[in-house]
């Protein structure tokens, strides 16, 4: 008899995390949580508190009592969880794409003389159109690889592209359509034998799947934090530069939050020698609390174990998905996917939108493809094993 969802609900070491989110939707399954995941009750609290107290009670001394320093040390924190990268080399800031377009300029200055961006066509269209934008405005060309969707940007396809042109490489770590995820430290390496600079694209990683830039020598990454990070819808992004470029890394917005003195108001522009010079102005405090929140619970769970939960879970989903013959465009090699899991349906949005009447919230992402997202401290089995059913169901009609 195959195991029951119930059994594997009741032998998850980290079923008890589901409890540390506020559930009282109406929902029979919420997988979406690779598009926005569920709010913690620790962040609830926590932005009550800091409007109660620290907005409503300190008003503007709460910038030099801690606020001001809050994007690097949460940036730490989450660095230190989430990235494996020490301090001093990530910042929470902004949303991903103007981060993107700062690490971007920073990462074509830092290799002067060469003028050629290479990234894919399957990339996020942020991505796609951001690199555009930079090419256009520095004159340098784009050179897109044209993977398969499935297996994404392999070292193959990767080394069609490089050469002595080289200057910046754009990828995402996990495909936000497939799930596939990419060799980081494969392909960061590949780039560097070129001569070029990578900037990865954590969004669809972040939080979920074990990430050790330094140990990669990755030189520059963005990410989102209302994915798998749980900071809530518009929560500010991060931002990494390695250490060792950060004394080159020059970035185009660069307002009085980037200056070396902050509150000196200097008529002159001195950027700043530390990560702050990757800021540009006044940031969201309450977004930065809810980016701490999401990062501690991750950090107390511990990134391998979610990443155990999610490769079980994943494999779960696949399991049911194949007994009622659905196509999956997903890896089914647990090592090549990210949280998420894939179905191609020619009549994907109304399948989609039939699943969503019965209470069950996959996304839809044009023109065939409906998203599992599978968040594991908030995701259970028996809410894959319900989900699935109604969608088996939806697009048996
Ligand atoms: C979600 C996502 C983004 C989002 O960018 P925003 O600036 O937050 O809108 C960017 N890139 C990828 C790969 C994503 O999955």
């Amino acid at each position: 008899m195959p195991v029951s969802p119930a059994d594997l609900d009741g032998a998850d070491r980290l079923s008890a995390f589901r409890d540390r989110f506020v559930i009282d939707d109406d929902l029979v399954a919420y997988l979406d949580g690779n598009s926005l995941g569920r709010l913690p009750k620790a962040t609830q609290e926590r932005l009550a508190a800091f409007v109660r107290e620290e907005w409503g009670g300190r008003l503007i001394r709460g910038w030099s009592e801690s606020w001001v320093d809050l994007p690097v040390a949460v940036g730490d924190e989450l660095g230190a969880a989430l990235l494996g990268a020490a301090s001093g080399q990530t910042v929470i800031a902004d949303s991903t794409s103007v981060n993107l377009y700062k690490l971007l300029h920073a990462a074509a200055g830092v290799r002067p003389g060469r003028d050629e961006i290479v990234i894919d066509v399957t990339n996020f269209p942020t991505d796609r159109y951001l690199v555009e934008s930079v090419a256009s405005a520095r004159g340098m060309t784009v050179r897109w690889l044209e993977p398969d969707l499935v297996e994404n940007v392999t070292p193959d396809v990767l080394a069609t592209a490089l050469g002595e042109r080289t200057a910046v490489v754009v990828l995402s770590h996990v495909d936000y359509r497939s799930g596939t995820l990419l060799d980081l430290p494969g392909l960061t390496d590949a780039v560097h034998a070129a001569g070029g600079v990578v900037v990865w694209d954590l969004c669809h990683s972040a939080g979920v799947v074990p990430i050790a830039l330094d140990a990669a020598a990755v030189d520059f990454a963005v990410g989102c934090t209302y994915k798998y990070v749980n900071a809530g819808p518009g929560a500010p992004a991060f931002a990494y530069v390695a250490a060792r470029h950060l004394a080159d890394a020059r970035q185009p917005i660069a307002g009085w939050w980037s200056a070396a003195d902050l509150f000196a108001m200097s008529d002159t522009y001195e950027t700043s020698p530390t990560i702050r010079r990757m800021l540009s102005g006044t940031p969201s405090v309450s977004g930065i609390l809810a980016v701490q929140e999401g990062v501690r619970l991750i950090a107390e769970a511990g990134v391998d174990a979610i990443r155990a939960k999610s490769e079980a879970l994943t494999a779960y989903a696949i399991e049911l998905l194949d007994a009622a013959g659905l196509e999956i465009v997903t890896p089914r090699e647990p090592g090549l996917r990210g949280s998420h899991v894939t179905v191609r349906h020619a009549e994907a949005r109304e399948v989609a939108a039939g699943m969503i009447e019965r209470g069950v919230v996959p996304d839809f992402r044009e023109p065939d493809l409906i998203r599992l997202g599978l968040s594991p401290l908030s995701t259970s089995y028996a809410e894959v094993a319900a989900g699935v059913a109604v969608l088996v169901d939806c697009a048996a009609r």
